[in-house]
């Protein structure tokens, strides 16, 4: 069954012009891009996008990184989208990703690791909408 993730290119991959090689890598896996923009995350919206986060010892670094210039906000689509972009993506620490994974080719460490994808249906379903109306799921 179809199912919808949430992908945000972080800003190193974006000043790092990466934005159209991940997409590549998104597309020849099979997945469709639903919806793609580019924005510059406020202080708020970056703490209320890693909310869970809060509590860790790297929550104030990572908000700032994350703020740091912009990011490719997307939704993807296709069968499992959930687990096919997360397995695409490779492990946090780009230094534990294997080869062929975007964080293997393009993160630079465990905080600037290129890319972001929803966890599981629950965190997808609060995720597309924080970012995309559903005017914006167009394809
Ligand atoms: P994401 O939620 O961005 O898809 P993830 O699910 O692989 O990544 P999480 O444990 O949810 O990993 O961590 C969220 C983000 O916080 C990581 O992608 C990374 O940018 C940052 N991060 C995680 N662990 C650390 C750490 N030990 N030090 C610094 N930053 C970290
Ligand atoms: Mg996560």
């Amino acid at each position: 069954m179809a199912e919808l993730t949430f992908s945000i290119i972080k800003p190193d991959a974006v000043a790092n012009n990466k934005v159209g090689d991940i997409l590549k890598m998104v597309s020849d896996a099979g997945l469709t891009i639903k919806a793609t923009k580019m924005i510059h995350l406020t202080k708020t919206q970056a703490e209320g996008f890693y909310a869970v986060h809060s509590e860790r010892p790297f929550f104030g670094e990572l908000v700032e990184y994350m703020m740091s210039g912009p990011c490719v906000v997307s939704v993807f689509e296709g069968d499992n989208a959930i687990k096919r972009y997360r397995d695409l993506m490779g492990a946090t620490n780009p230094a534990d990703a294997v080869e062929g994974t975007i964080r293997k080719a393009f993160g630079a460490s465990i905080e600037a690791n290129a890319c972001h994808g929803s966890d599981g249906p629950d965190t997808a379903a609060i995720e597309v909408p924080y970012f995309f109306s559903s005017l914006e799921l167009v394809n």
